[in-house]
């Protein structure tokens, strides 16, 4: 493997055979959540500019300051984008999605890229599937989409998670709050790490979110967001936990919550699992009601969340749930001679309107390497076609996990294969 000259890029990986099928089951799992939940699907370019990301994510992240993939060509600034939000609300804005009427019910499953040190668990293109709820401010939407998320990781039989909660409140509680965090850091300043002090000034909460060594002893006792909220983001946050309690969904607030991204005003919530490493956070998200106006739009409160799917396939991984993936084959088509062959690619259609899958052998293998194809594919029944069997038109239906066959006429060979 490591001899080819050319690899994948450092953090990107390939998505193999066998491992495909279980992306697709995935997806199909989240597909058709999204269907009950009646969310319809949203597909923006990979590429977004990168003044959107900036402004939405937020200057001062890590992920805008120091994990982008960009480029500029021309006048434009490019940017692989990092995250699935400011996308579907630049989309949002530039196609007046409000005007459909009602709020806006999206999701995406798609390829992000972050500038990130690989390590299990994180990539530099990895994959999220998310959704958004714009165009209301209600407590319900906040709590209808963490039940959409949950419910993703129930239909796979993902139990052992936890919902982190928290309120990251609004411009002005967050203004008192920047205040008590500037007052309870200043005193520390010149110990905060570099990246810290650069934050102190202008986006103190920042520096919650630190993972740099040097930070840690002051975040334990720093101020806690919670005790700075105003009546009105105090109230919401109490009426999203009361409805989370009434529907059952548990939950554990964590006041020290700060999300990697700037957008986020009132509900913050992080989906944790144990059973995925150091890289615990398998999705999050939350309210970002000024994001739309910020890059342009009317003042439109809104509520999503994100996932990553690799660390969902870790977690299943990790707790032995076998995911999607019946990659084997319905039928084989075994061939001795051209003639065969031929009729083979002939008959191959009629088969699949079975509803079975079908294939042969394009090369010209003997017998014996065709089947031996055939049950490495576990495939479940083989049709063996000769010279022979072409002048009787009767050919072996073999069932290969019976060890029987049959000689038997194409017409009943489909009708068989139409019940099986
Ligand atoms: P975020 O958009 O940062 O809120 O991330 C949402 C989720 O995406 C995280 O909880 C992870 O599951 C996943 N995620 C974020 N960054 C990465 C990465 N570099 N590699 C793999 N998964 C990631």
């Amino acid at each position: 493997m490591s001899s080819s000259k050319f690899q994948t890029l450092h953090g990107m990986v390939d998505i193999l055979p066998g491992e495909s099928e279980k992306w697709n089951w995935l997806e199909s799992v989240i597909r058709e959540t999204a269907r009950e939940f009646h969310f319809s699907e949203i597909r923006t370019p990979v590429m977004e500019p990168t003044e959107l990301i900036a402004r939405g994510v937020g200057q001062l992240t890590d992920i805008v300051s120091k994990e982008m993939f960009g480029f500029s060509r021309g006048e434009t600034n490019y940017v692989l984008r990092p995250e699935g939000t400011a996308p579907v609300a630049r989309a949002y804005v530039q196609h007046r999605l409000d005007q459909r009427g009602g709020a806006q019910k999206l999701f995406y499953i798609g390829p992000m890229f972050r500038a990130e040190r690989p390590q299990k668990g994180r990539q530099r293109q990895f994959h999220q599937f998310g959704a958004e709820l714009m165009g209301t401010d209600s407590p319900l939407a906040d709590v209808e989409v963490i039940r959409f998320m949950m419910r993703v990781y129930e239909k796979i039989g993902l139990a052992n998670i936890t919902l982190m909660l928290n309120s990251v409140g609004d411009p002005e509680s967050r203004a008192a709050y920047k205040t008590a965090l500037q007052a309870y850091f200043r005193p520390h300043l010149s110990k905060l790490s570099e990246v810290s002090q650069t934050r102190f000034e202008q986006n103190p909460m920042r520096i919650l979110d630190s993972k740099e060594a040097e930070d840690q002893p002051y975040l334990a006792d720093a101020p806690l967001i919670t005790d700075y909220l105003n009546g009105h983001c105090r109230e919401h946050f109490a009426q999203v936990k009361n409805l989370l309690t009434n529907e059952g969904i548990s939950f554990t607030e964590n006041p020290r919550l700060v999300r990697g991204l700037d957008y986020y005003t009132k509900t913050a919530f992080e989906l944790v699992s144990p059973d995925v490493g150091s890289q615990d956070a398998l999705g999050g998200g939350g309210r970002y009601d000024l994001l739309v106006e910020e890059i342009g739009g009317a003042p439109t409160p809104a509520v999503g969340f994100a996932c990553g799917m690799e660390r969902l396939m870790l977690a299943c991984e990790a707790l032995g749930i076998q995911i999607g993936g019946d990659a084997a084959l319905d039928v084989y088509l075994v061939c001795r001679g051209t003639e065969a062959q031929r009729w083979a690619m002939h008959a191959m259609p009629a088969i699949r309107k079975t509803g079975q899958s079908c294939t042969m052998d394009f090369s010209g293998k003997s017998i014996k390497a065709q089947l031996k194809d055939a049950n490495r594919q576990q495939t479940r029944f083989a049709v063996i076609v000769g010279e022979q069997e072409l002048a009787d038109q009767k050919f072996t239906f073999r069932d290969m996990h019976q060890s029987t066959e049959e000689a038997l006429p194409f017409e009943e060979i489909l009708s068989r294969l139409a019940t099986a």
